[in-house]
């Protein structure tokens, strides 16, 4: 794990889900990688594909970017506190998933809330999990949650450390959207990214973030536009959504309808790289690890959206949000895959078909950096046609 193998051909595939909307299939049947990077995209008899350590057949399957989970709690390693799991991140790189973003580790028991403890919580964070991938996810974290009193000079010092990331805003002391305006503003003016709490309390303690918050806080991410359970009414989504060209995130710890909701707006808006999707896990509703499939085939079969777009969603759409280097297949990007197939029985005359008609696909494999992390997922239901390593 870590180590980067020098060279990967993954030859033989069906079809190559490129993760950018504007062309969401490739022409292709053959890709190269080396050092962990994507080197070229075609078809074999046009490739250099001599001498590779490892050649994964794919008998004619699916390969598409390793999804991206936009909205995970995490706290330490492969554990969560939340509901007592061991082993919940390995779950979900069996349901496709090779990227994770912190929205806040607020699930940490005694998780300090003065503002030297909350930057020292956030910076080892950061840096156990930047140590320590479990299963070789990559989970961007250490994201403090915003409190009353911090200054720009906080902010600073966390840019400083190595903090990337602002937990929900809302989660914490900071409620106002005029506090939480300048606070986001001093983070971003320090390259911090943000995300906000959008909608009803998701427990006990925590409280109402409205539209006029939302949008007074101008955070990068509206997080959970379709709540995380409790979604905001139907007219406040739909001016989230025309109001501000900020990321629509939606999560499957929400709402469904309102997702949905979002969803078509954003596409009435001609928006749609604007849609992000994260599962809201660990929480009260658990984990969920087939949670960014199953949105994948919740939105496609249910708001009208072609399998492989609906893919851009939790690929490219959040690579290009978020300036990480994976989420789309092109020479250059890491080379971080999920090679998938119809699920055994699934009607449906391909992949693309059967996720359109609501059924999840089967993962087969998934590839991090160019290594080989899983074989046939545990928890997918079994994909029709599994690939085959045959050397390395
Ligand atoms: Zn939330």
């Amino acid at each position: 794990m870590g180590e980067a193998a020098n060279k990967l051909v993954i030859r033989n595939i069906g079809l190559v889900l490129s993760g950018r909307l504007e062309q969401p299939i490739l022409d292709a049947d053959c890709i190269v990688c080396r050092n962990g990077t994507i080197a070229a995209v075609g078809y074999e008899q046009d490739l250099d594909t001599g001498q590779a350590d490892t050649v994964v057949d794919a008998r004619g399957v699916t390969v598409a970017p390793g999804l991206i989970d936009s909205h995970v709690h995490p706290v330490i390693g492969d554990y969560t506190p939340r509901q007592q799991q061991l082993n919940w991140i390995d779950s979900c790189l069996h349901g496709g998933v090779t990227t994770m973003i912190s929205a806040g580790e607020v699930h940490m028991p005694g998780r300090p809330k003065d503002l030297v403890g909350l930057k020292a919580m956030a910076i080892a964070s950061q840096r156990w999990y930047e140590n320590l991938r479990p299963s070789g996810v990559k989970v961007h974290a250490g994201a403090p949650v915003i409190e009353h009193g911090m200054e720009e000079e906080d902010f600073r010092d966390l840019a400083d450390a190595g903090v990337k990331l602002l937990g929900e805003v809302g989660l914490g002391s900071v409620k106002t959207g005029e506090t939480a305006q300048q606070m986001v503003a001093w983070a971003r003016k320090y390259g911090i990214q943000s995300t906000i709490h959008t909608g009803g309390p998701s427990i006990p303690g925590s409280g109402l973030i409205d539209k006029d918050v939302v949008l007074a806080a101008d955070a990068d991410i509206i997080g959970h536009i379709n709540g995380g359970h409790t979604a905001l009414p139907d007219d406040q989504i739909v001016c989230l959504c025309e109001q501000c060209r900020r990321g629509i995130e939606l999560v499957h710890n929400g709402n469904e309808r309102s997702a949905l909701l979002a969803l078509r707006t954003a596409r009435e808006l001609d928006q749609l790289e604007r849609v992000i999707l994260g599962t809201d896990a660990p929480a009260g509703s658990g984990v969920q690890p087939l949670g960014i499939l199953r949105m994948i085939a919740m939105l496609s079969s249910l708001g009208d959206v072609p399998a492989e777009i609906a893919v851009c969603f939790a690929t490219g759409n959040t690579a290009r949000m978020r300036g990480f280097d994976c989420g789309i297949i092109e020479p250059g990007r890491a080379a971080d895959f999920v090679i998938l197939d119809r699920a055994q029985h699934a009607p449906g005359a391909n992949i693309l078909e059967s996720i359109q008609q609501g059924n999840l696909p089967g993962v087969g494999m998934t590839v991090i950096d160019g290594i080989i992390r899983s074989h046939r997922s545990r928890n997918t239901p079994p994909a029709t046609t599994l690939p085959e390593v045959v050397t390395g």
